[in-house]
């Protein structure tokens, strides 16, 4: 009998799940999304990967999405990954601890090299780096523009079966027997083996219905991206995390930078309903990006425009949510308590870097009953019930919560 499973969200997470699953031609797969793919923050990441991260099972994880990334170049219409390498810069306060996990990345086997700024300079002429920041160059690193990605990535799961149900809000779950048994959508209940929740900063609103929680907050973040340049910026993905944010190529000839916003408070979505389009970047931010990330590459100065007409010198803005577990680490796996129920969520400012990862192992999951790679560190049941009602009633900002890690990004 064929198996039917029903994924909730249809952001890179959801598309990425259903493409993996109808790969390993599970059965009949349903992506049900209350408004249009990548409505969430899909559509508004950056799109930076690197495979440098601060745990073994992020930093293997990464790996199955490197090389992935790299496949799907080959396998989707329409997408191709951009393989210009992602620096990873830190200050002197920050780099003895990215340093003390060298031995980490030797151990798994992840290229890396590190780089004073005199050959940071001759590597990439169009990057002027101030001060003496150190570089962890990932070379397997790069960016995915979000605009070819998602609808690339949707067509390829319609080409293997996939049916995607925009304009459709999960409202409930269908329980049987302790069994997750399936969705209630639109009213009209859609039954299911497995039931997969990809709604990232909904989650707590769409699983409060089952009385399931998990310590999660939510942050705005904000990237921006310049009008054409009379040149292409030859530079890698920049992880500038002495200067606050991040930069990249972005298509069209322009300059892609995201800033930290350190003050953000903790956003709780209000509903079910809440969209993410909703949300504008907060004022003095585009400013910030402007002052101390442009002039990292004087050529994309020249697009500057600010001053002139209140022009904040940006041609594209655009806002959306961070999500974060109390450990800092994803959440992604079965849910002990409901049979038949896994969450992806939780994957910090780097939950496209990890898609195609978290969709081949939510697949492996669903599926087969085990994912390719030991994800007991992102278990949805590592948390204890008590501490994490008392996490989810604290307001904090976004400072307070990633003090420890300044320098962990994407
Ligand atoms: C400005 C910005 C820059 C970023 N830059 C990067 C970056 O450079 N690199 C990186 O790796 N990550 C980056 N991120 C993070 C990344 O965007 C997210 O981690 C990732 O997109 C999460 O994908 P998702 O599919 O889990 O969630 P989403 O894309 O938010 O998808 C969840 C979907 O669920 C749907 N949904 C919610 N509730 C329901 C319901 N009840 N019924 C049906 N559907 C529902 C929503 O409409 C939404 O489409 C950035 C984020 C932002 C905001």
């Amino acid at each position: 009998m064929s198996r039917r499973a029903v994924i909730v969200g249809a952001g890179v997470t959801g598309l990425s799940t259903a493409y993996h699953l109808a790969r390993k031609s599970y059965g009949s797969i349903t992506v049900v999304e209350k408004g249009r793919v990548g409505d969430g923050a899909s559509s508004r990441a950056a799109g930076i990967i690197t495979g440098l991260l601060w745990s073994e099972t992020g930093v293997l994880a990464r790996k199955i999405s490197l090389s992935r990334f790299r496949e799907l170049s080959e396998e989707l219409d329409g997408y191709r990954y951009r393989d210009v390498g992602c620096l990873n810069l830190f200050d002197a306060a920050s780099w003895p601890e990215r340093e003390r996990l060298l031995p980490l990345y030797d151990r798994l086997g992840v290229e890396y090299t590190v780089l004073d700024r005199a050959e940071m300079a001759a590597a990439w002429p169009d990057l002027a780096l101030t001060g003496e920041p150190v570089g962890l160059f990932d070379p397997l690193g790069g960016y995915s523009e979000p605009d070819h990605y998602l609808p690339a990535l949707a067509d390829g799961c319609r080409a293997l079966g996939v049916e995607i149900r925009e304009g459709c809000m999960v409202s409930d779950f269908i329980v049987d027997g302790g069994r997750m048994a399936g969705v209630v959508a639109d009213g009209r209940r859609i039954e299911a083996d497995a039931v997969v929740s990809t709604v990232h900063v909904w989650t707590l609103k769409v699983l409060e219905t089952i009385g399931l929680q998990l310590p999660l907050k939510s942050f705005v973040h904000q990237r921006y991206v310049t009008a054409p340049l009379p040149a292409p910026v030859r530079i890698p993905a920049v992880n500038a995390n002495p200067y606050g944010g991040y930069l990249r190529p972005h298509y069209g000839q322009r300059v892609l930078a995201g800033i930290e916003n350190p003050e953000a408070p903790e956003f709780r979505v209000p509903g079910r309903d809440f969209l993410m389009s909703t949300i504008t970047p907060p004022p003095g931010l585009g400013e910030a990006a402007r002052k101390n990330l442009l002039p990292l590459v004087p050529t994309a100065g020249r697009a500057d425009r600010a001053g002139r007409d209140g022009d904040t010198g940006w041609e594209i803005e655009k806002a959306g949510l961070l999500s974060f577990s109390a450990d800092g680490e994803p959440v992604l796996g079965p849910v002990e308590r409901f049979p038949g129920l896994y969450v992806g969520v939780a994957f910090h400012s780097g939950g496209f870097a990890y898609n195609p990862a978290s969709g081949v192992l939510l697949a492996g999951c669903v599926a087969d009953g085990r994912p390719e790679m030991d994800i007991g560190d992102f278990s949805p049941n590592r948390f204890d019930p008590q501490e994490t009602e008392a996490y989810n009633r604290t307001r904090i900002t976004h400072s307070e919560y990633s003090l420890p890690g300044q320098s962990r990004r994407h």
